[in-house]
């Protein structure tokens, strides 16, 4: 199906505006995507309509608003197309989701030498908890390394594998160079040595279709706010037999089955990782970011991105001093660059002035521009609702900042 990208934009009322005299072209999809309509809309008619606590109260509006939130999670699960909907939890976002495994699984299974298993194109939120966990309880990080595309060494994975390996924790897709990971393999690589494994699935989840019963993954996180959806919330997947085995993350109340000053017992999954009030409104605002990509389809999507992401990397490439920084063969639609003898902020900043919105820098990624002994990179990342003649007006703006200095 040819998706109507025109009717598409006029659901995301942000898009319509002048930035610096010009049309907004937003191309900074991967460090967050925009709203639909329908999201703000539920936002605030939950705050008009339900306003309400959750779980514990006997009126009505507690009622509609414990209905409405739990939806969510039975879309989540769909979404994900997970066995159970106690294995879905909501969290602040990836890191935290990576950072609850890390505080829970890793505090009560992981000893002395034990090792984790990470990639060269992790995000710092997918680094930082494990170096935390390692300094801890001295287990050890190794680290896949990466070809010049940007491609993992799977034969290095295999000689990192040992029976000594609790967890491989990878990205799904690079947020920094777009790469797609082949993570079947890792998976079954990983369990094969009775390994557990997470899957970062913040730059995945927009664009690929996520089954994590036919992955088989033991963990898989993901942001909201990187599905159209609202910021400050995201989901942990955890298998059953797994969420169960684990301490609770954080004390208070709703985790709680039974509280004595001699002793509490917790509550079940999902509830036992939800401590305290959470992030209602934003978890019900969700079910219309998931019900917008459904609508659509994901292949869709897909196709429509990869259009744009194939047009603008042929195009770009024949700018003299464009140089691509990471051309794996399987990517989403994240186009790195940079511009010969210019900073990556300078170029950022030129494009603002014409109104298109990049990411420049490192991208929480420091390991891997390291790895490619650079400090930053310019990145365009692109959304459903962007367009080809957005592209070429990229392409164009390149073009012109490239001339400059070569
Ligand atoms: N992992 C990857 C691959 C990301 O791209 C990001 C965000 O950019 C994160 C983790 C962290 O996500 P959040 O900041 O929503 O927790």
């Amino acid at each position: 199906m040819t998706l109507n990208i025109q009717n598409i934009r006029e659901q995301f009322p942000v898009l319509d505006q002048e930035v610096n005299g010009k049309p907004l072209i937003y191309m900074d999809n991967a460090a967050t995507t925009q709203k639909p309509k329908e999201v703000l809309e539920a936002l605030s008619d939950y705050y008009t309509h339900d306003n309400s606590n959750i779980h514990r109260g006997a009126h009505t509006l507690a009622d509609r608003a414990t209905r409405a939130y739990e939806r969510t999670r039975s879309l989540v699960k769909d979404f994900l197309n997970a066995a159970e909907e106690e294995e879905i939890i909501f969290t602040k976002g990836t890191t935290e989701g990576i950072n609850l495994v890390a505080s829970t699984f890793g505090r009560k299974f992981f000893t002395e030498g034990d090792e984790i298993i990470i990639s060269t194109l992790e995000h710092h939120s997918n680094i930082v908890p494990w170096q935390m966990l390692c300094e801890e309880k001295g287990a050890i990080l190794k680290v896949i390394p990466i070809n010049e595309k940007g491609e993992l060494l799977l034969d290095e994975f295999d000689k990192l594998l040992t029976n000594k390996t609790k967890l491989v924790s990878v990205v799904h897709a690079s947020n920094a160079l777009g790469t797609i990971n082949p993570i079947e393999e890792i998976i079954s690589k990983s369990h094969a040595v009775g390994a557990k494994v997470l899957i970062d699935g913040a730059q995945s989840s927009a664009h690929l279709d996520i089954d994590v019963q036919a992955l088989n993954c033991d963990f898989f996180v993901m942001s909201a706010h990187k599905i159209y959806g609202p910021t400050g919330l995201g989901v942990l997947y955890g298998k059953r037999e797994v969420l169960e085995s684990m301490p609770p993350y954080q004390g208070g109340g709703e985790m709680i089955k039974e509280v004595t000053f001699e002793k509490t017992t917790y509550n079940e999954i999902p509830f036992k990782f939800e401590a305290g009030t959470p992030n209602i409104a934003d978890v019900i605002a969700f079910q219309k970011a998931i019900e917008f990509v459904n609508k659509l389809g994901k292949a869709n999507i897909r196709n429509h991105e990869e259009s744009l992401l194939n047009y603008a990397t042929e195009q770009l490439s024949l700018i003299k001093g464009f140089i691509p920084v990471g051309t794996a063969s399987k990517k989403v639609s994240v186009l790195s660059f940079l511009i010969e003898y210019m900073h990556p902020f300078d170029v950022g900043m030129m494009l603002d002035a014409s109104g298109i919105a990049v990411r420049t820098g490192h991208h929480c990624t420091q390991p891997l521009m390291n790895r490619f002994e650079i400090e930053g990179t310019v990145r365009a990342s692109f959304s459903v609702y962007n367009t080809k003649e957005e592209i070429e007006r990229l392409i164009e703006s390149v073009s012109k900042i490239a001339k400059l200095k070569n």
